[in-house]
């Protein structure tokens, strides 16, 4: 199971054996689920814990009133979604269930992968991850006025007063907006703006200046040293507020498109490989370990021969659904190639990310796909290799595909080492 998954998926299904096979199937794409047979049961465990979503199968429910009254009965508890599995409604049913609290409805019999996707999607919609802004002022009393409003209104905010630190803050906290004041002891905030368009990595990231100044004419010019809006300081919530999330989420929805593999959601392989950069650097510098994998579908091509290129665009997607829950956040993986992945596993050790990947390789071996021709199961192979002081990005990665080459050679669906463990320190 899961460490990371904190609140499960609970389905109620009326046939046992239908129930679990789906919450086995859910597990193993990293969703942690229970099946109740029973409605009674499942109001018990909602009265002891708040799901992700809680999925209903309409078999042995679909006595109409039944179903509805156990729909309203459900979304009386809590807000989460809640999912009808069903193998036939009319569209009048389909709304009286609506207006009775169901949030989806998905039809049987629903292939896990599929639902899968579905869940992800409303999850992802369900639970927005709150924006992060760095704010660079070297008053400490305006710093935390505007620190305190942007939490209020659930972003997360970080204040920090030297403006020559705002590298290591952009690497560390990696936030979606930088909040610069204009004046400042020592250097002005178009200086330092200036300095980080430099970086191409930042070229795009939202500068918003904060400044007493009201002329209009310094506020355009400010616009001109690579600041995205600016914002007088007059204390007025409203306007941060709603300034600050609106140029955040338009770089949030513009650098999801330009970094993301359409595919599958995972950052595309120039992407990864700057991620990849900028934590060998913390790495480094706080003397931590870090593993690479490097993961490739076994046999990928017959899968294209045998099911089609859609199947096999399935296969992808499963894998790299698993990879997304399995890692600790999820632009730490990358499509790296066609079938081919990366992830990052920091803070972890050679021997014990080896294990970690050995552990995604039997869970994504279990996962199985439908097919109209019935259902298979692929498997991947892997090399894990182990970041030293002095490596470069490419070194890394060229060790952990000889750990791969080594997987692939001893007979594919294992983890190969990019050196022998008597030699690892
Ligand atoms: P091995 O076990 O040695 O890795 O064998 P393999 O067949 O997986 O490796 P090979 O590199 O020969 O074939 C990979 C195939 O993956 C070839 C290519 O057509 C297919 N492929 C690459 N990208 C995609 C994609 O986005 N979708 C689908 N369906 N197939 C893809
Ligand atoms: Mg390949
Ligand atoms: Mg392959």
């Amino acid at each position: 199971m899961l460490e990371l998954v904190e609140r499960p998926i609970l389905i109620l299904c009326a046939e046992a054996e239908t129930g679990s096979a789906l919450a086995d199937a859910l597990k193993s794409f990293g969703f942690d689920s229970i099946a109740f047979q029973r409605p009674a049961a499942l109001l018990v465990a909602l009265a002891e814990t708040k799901p992700q979503a809680v999925l209903l199968d309409d078999t042995g429910l679909e006595g109409g009133l039944a179903l509805q009254e156990l729909v309203q009965r459900l979304s009386r508890i809590g807000n989460w979604p809640l999912v009808l599995l069903s193998s036939q409604q009319t569209i009048v049913s389909q709304i009286q269930l609506l207006r009775a609290g169901v949030s989806d409805f998905i039809s049987k019999p629903c292939d896990p992968s599929k639902l899968a996707d579905r869940l992800d999607a409303l999850l992802e919609n369900n639970e927005p991850i709150p924006y992060r802004i760095l704010i660079v002022d070297d008053s400490v009393a305006s710093g935390h006025w505007a620190q305190k409003v942007l939490e209020s209104s659930g972003m997360q905010a970080k204040h920090i007063q030297d403006p020559l630190e705002i590298f290591l803050w952009l690497q560390r906290y990696k936030p979606d907006l930088v909040l610069m004041d204009v004046y400042m002891p020592h250097y002005t905030g178009d200086e330092i703006a200036r300095i980080v368009r430099q970086h191409p990595q930042y070229d795009g990231l939202p500068i918003v200046f904060l400044s007493t100044e009201t002329r209009l004419g310094h506020q355009l010019s400010a616009r001109r040293m690579g600041g995205e809006d600016f914002l007088v300081k007059n204390n007025d919530i409203e306007q941060l507020i709603s300034t600050v999330s609106i140029v955040a989420d338009r770089y949030r929805k513009l650098r999801r498109a330009l970094t993301r593999d359409s595919l599958t959601g995972l950052l595309s392989h120039t992407h990864f490989t700057t991620r990849l950069q900028s934590e060998l650097f913390l790495s480094t510098q706080s003397d931590r370990p870090l593993a690479l994998a490097m993961i490739d579908i076994d046999h990928f091509k017959n899968v294209n021969d045998t099911y089609g290129h859609l199947t096999g665009d399935a296969v992808i997607k499963s894998l790299a659904r698993l990879l997304r829950h399995c890692a600790q956040e999820p632009d730490l993986v990358g499509r790296y190639g066609g079938e081919e992945f990366c992830v990052i596993l920091p803070d972890m050790t050679y021997l014990r990310a080896a294990q970690r990947v050995d552990e995604w390789r039997e869970r994504f071996a279990a996962i199985y796909q439908l097919t109209s021709e019935g259902k298979f199961s692929s498997t991947f192979s892997a090399g894990v290799a182990s970041f030293e002081q002095g490596m470069s990005v490419r070194d890394l990665i060229e060790q952990a595909d000889q750990g791969l080459y080594r997987a692939k050679a001893a007979g594919r669906n294992q983890v190969g080492l990019a050196k022998m463990p008597s030699q690892v320190r």
